[in-house]
C-alpha cells in the first residue's frame, strides 16, 4: 500500500488532480481509495462550517479540531484493503494554514501518531492564478481565500515542507501546477513513477 498526499493552497488543483490520479490508477486495476480532509464526519463538519464562516472557533480550538478530524479519519480507513490511498490534503495543510497563529512544534506534536505519507505532491501554483480559478468557478469564498492569505500560506508551506524534509525525512515532490490540467496530470504520474511509488508495468 502506498499513501499519497496532495497539498497546495486553495485553488491549486488538489481536487482535480487527485480525482485524475484515482482514475488513472483504477485504469491499471489497482485498488484505490481517494479521501479528503476535512472529512465529511462530525468533526469535519464543524471545521467546514468554520471555513464557510457559519460558526466561529478560536484558532487553538480549530487546530485541535483539525487534528481530531485526522485521527478519526485515519481510524476509519483500512489501509491494508488498498494498493493506493490518496488524500486531498493532510497534516501539512494544518501546519501551513494554522502556523500563522499556532506554534509549529505544537502542531507537529498533536499529529505525532498520524501515518506518514509515502509521497507528498505539492502543487505549486501562483496565488494570483489560484484566486482567479476560485472566483471564476465557485459560488462562495472561504476563510483564507484572499490573495494576502494565500501568499502567506504558500510561504508557510514552502518553509514547513523544507523543515519536514530535513527533520522528518518526508518525501515531497513539487509539481508546477500553473500549466494545463493535462500537463500537470502527466507530471504527477511521472513524479510517482520516478520514485517507484507506482508499481505499474505497461
Ligand atoms: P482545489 O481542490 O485545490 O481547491 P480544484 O481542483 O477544485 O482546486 O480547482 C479549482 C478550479 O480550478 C476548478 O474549477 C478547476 O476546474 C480549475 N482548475 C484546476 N486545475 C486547473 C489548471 N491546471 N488550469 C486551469 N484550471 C484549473
Amino acid at each position: 500500500m502506498k499513501f499519497i498526499v496532495f497539498e497546495g493552497i486553495d485553488g491549486s488543483g488538489l481536487s482535480t488532480q487527485s480525482h485524475l490520479l484515482k482514475e488513472y490508477l483504477l485504469g491499471t486495476k489497482a485498488g484505490v481509495l481517494l479521501t479528503k480532509e476535512p472529512t465529511d464526519g462530525m468533526i469535519g463538519m464543524l471545521i467546514k462550517n468554520t471555513l464557510r464562516k457559519r460558526i466561529n472557533f478560536d484558532d487553538t480550538t480549530l487546530t485541535l479540531l483539525f487534528a481530531a478530524d485526522r485521527t478519526d479519519h485515519l481510524a476509519n480507513i483500512n489501509f491494508d484493503a488498498y494498493d493506493y490511498v490518496l488524500s486531498d490534503r493532510y497534516y501539512i495543510s494544518n501546519f501551513a494554514y494554522q502556523s500563522q497563529t499556532i506554534d509549529l512544534n505544537f502542531l507537529i506534536e498533536i499529529n505525532r501518531y498520524a501515518r506518514k505519507p509515502d509521497r507528498v505532491i505539492f502543487l505549486d501554483v501562483k496565488p494570483e492564478t489560484c484566486i482567479e480559478r476560485i472566483t471564476h468557478n465557485r459560488d462562495h469564498i472561504e476563510l483564507y481565500e484572499n490573495i494576502e492569505q494565500l501568499k502567506l500560506v504558500k510561504e508557510n508551506y514552502l518553509k514547513i515542507l523544507e523543515h519536514l524534509k530535513t527533520k522528518f525525512d518526508l518525501d515531497v515532490v513539487f509539481v508546477d501546477g500553473n500549466r494545463s490540467i493535462e500537463e500537470v496530470r502527466k507530471d504527477i504520474i511521472d513524479a510517482l513513477t520516478d520514485a517507484n511509488i507506482l508499481e505499474i508495468s505497461d
